[in-house]
């Protein structure tokens, strides 16, 4: 397979400042040496996008879909070769790589779409005498920041209404995962997108380079997908030139099993709300906060059916269970679990670092009490910690006893007890009886300390939209 490895700016591919190596978490080698962006390859970045916007603001919205209608079908056409890239970067097994570029395909598909259907208004001001106007308009010169966990999704995600609305753009991906971007935007190229109107760069100098870009009067919008923590730094950044920003950041999700819940079914959503992605996602299911009467019978099945996965590099036939990014991470892991054991929890799977390379932790559950620390952290990891609870309420408070709010999971064969449950949790997305939403004709994000703001669906595009109001005197 041949690999790009330079950044792109202003429709050509360039070299920068240096290279940073790109690690296969499975085997720890090096798989490809990228190049990383300076100081000046980020301000020609910004340049690009910046003379860009004039016309691509203007091209004709049909123009615009029908490049990111081409941009689906390459993405869908050469899914075989991303998946391999996303698996062999990141670490997660090869279906789960291959979901996600069908996920992250959608976006372009979807917000082809979308890109012809941006309303406006017309309407009576209340006195008669005036109009009222309402339109839509791209804002400008936007900075996609993405994580290393989805990286053509979370991409994909921003890029597609960002060109369907008519912004130009800069993406820069996870210094674990650039490999997957740069394919990504090689397809955006051969898709038709203008010189310009995307440009891809990795900084060596995460922090202080961003900093700069945020601070450039020319960049207008910030789209970010990445931890809370780093949310509240970029936040901070963005307030200096009053930048408009989406945040979508970590999570924390209870999945909670009512004792009327049908737990065959319960056991089934929850490995795939927990193990998707080896528990890598922000929509993971984090607290498996059970009813007391069910809790032996789900944590039996539920051990039973991790400690079936296969765990092996993400390309090997028949994986379920790949590494996670890095050792790094893995550690954190690790750390997590080591924690929660000494805090009381008791393991009922898993729970031990493998000796050996290669980032991997196995599937772990762990029974713990309301107090035990790992409630209180995103695991990021193939580990389930089951907590129980005796009435409804406080089931829902134990769901709700968190910073954050993305999503959530509910069990229960009583649909008014599912939704008044789901009206009463605090999170921007909840999934009755299903182990995973996610949907790029749905709006995805989360309230508290999750995020600002919703990709996909309807409201994705006007994240990179201004609403203009013309007053007419009649
Ligand atoms: P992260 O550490 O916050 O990094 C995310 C991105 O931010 C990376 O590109 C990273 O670049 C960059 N970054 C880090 N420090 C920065 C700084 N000071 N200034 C500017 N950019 C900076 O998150 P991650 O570990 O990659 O991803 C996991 C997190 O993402 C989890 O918390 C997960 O829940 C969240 N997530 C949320 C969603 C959602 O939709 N809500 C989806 C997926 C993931 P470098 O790699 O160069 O450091």
């Amino acid at each position: 397979m041949q690999l790009k490895t330079d950044l792109y700016i202003d429709g050509a591919w360039v070299k920068g400042d240096g290279t940073l190596p790109v690690t296969d978490p499975a085997t720890g080698s090096v798989i490809a040496e990228v190049a990383t962006a300076g100081e000046k390859e980020c301000d020609a970045a910004i340049a690009a996008a910046d003379r860009a916007f004039k016309t691509w603001s203007k091209t004709a919205p049909r123009v615009r879909a029908e490049i990111l209608r081409k941009a689906f079908e390459l993405m869908i056409a050469e899914s075989d070769n991303l998946a391999k890239i996303i698996s062999m970067e990141n670490g997660k097994v090869f279906t789960d790589a291959k979901g996600e570029i069908a996920y992250a395909a959608e976006f372009f598909r979807w917000f082809s779409e979308e890109a012809v259907r941006t309303p406006g208004d017309f309407r009576t001001a209340p006195a008669g005498d005036k109009r009222i106007l309402v339109t839509h308009q791209p804002i400008g010169v936007s900075l996609l920041i993405t994580p290393w966990n989805f990286p053509a999704a979370m991409a994909t995600r921003k890029i597609g209404p960002a060109l369907a609305a008519g912004c130009t753009m800069i993406l820069k991906p996870a210094s674990e995962t650039p490999l997957t971007a740069i394919a990504i935007i090689d397809i955006l190229e051969r898709a038709g997108v203008p010189k310009g109107v995307v440009n891809y760069i990795l900084p060596s100098k995460t922090g202080a380079m961003i900093s700069k870009i945020l601070h450039d009067p020319r960049v207008r919008n910030l789209s970010f997908t990445g931890s809370t923590e780093v949310g509240r730094v970029l936040i901070k950044e963005a307030a200096d030139n009053v930048l408009r920003t989406s945040m979508e950041l970590g999570g924390n999700a209870p999945f909670v099993v009512f004792d009327d819940a049908n737990i065959d079914d319960a056991v089934a959503g929850a490995m795939i709300a927990k193990m998707r992605n080896g528990g890598a996602a922000c929509t993971a299911a984090n607290r498996f906060i059970v009813a007391k009467s069910v809790a032996q019978e789900f944590t039996t099945k539920f051990a039973k059916a991790m400690g079936a996965l296969k765990v092996a590099p993400g390309l090997d036939e028949g994986a379920q269970l790949g590494a996670s990014v890095s050792i790094k991470e893995r550690n954190k892991i690790a750390d997590l679990v080591d924690e929660s054991v000494k805090a009381g929890g008791k393991l009922e799977l898993g729970g031990k670092t493998p000796d050996g390379v290669g980032a991997f932790y196995p599937a772990t559950v762990i029974s713990v009490d309301a107090k035990n620390p790992i409630l209180n952290n995103e695991v990021f990891g193939p580990v389930a910690p089951v907590v129980t609870f005796d009435t409804d309420e406080e089931g829902i408070a134990l769901a709700n006893a968190t910073e954050y709010g993305l999503i959530s999971y509910i069990y229960s064969s009583d649909l008014k007890r599912a939704i008044r449950t789901a009206e009463a949790i605090e999170s921007g997305m909840v999934a009755i009886n299903r182990g995973v939403i996610s949907d790029p004709a749905a709006p995805f994000g989360g309230v508290k300390q999750s995020g600002l703001g919703r990709e996909g669906g309807f409201d994705g595009i006007h994240e990179f939209l201004e609403t203009k109001y013309i007053g007419v005197e009649i």
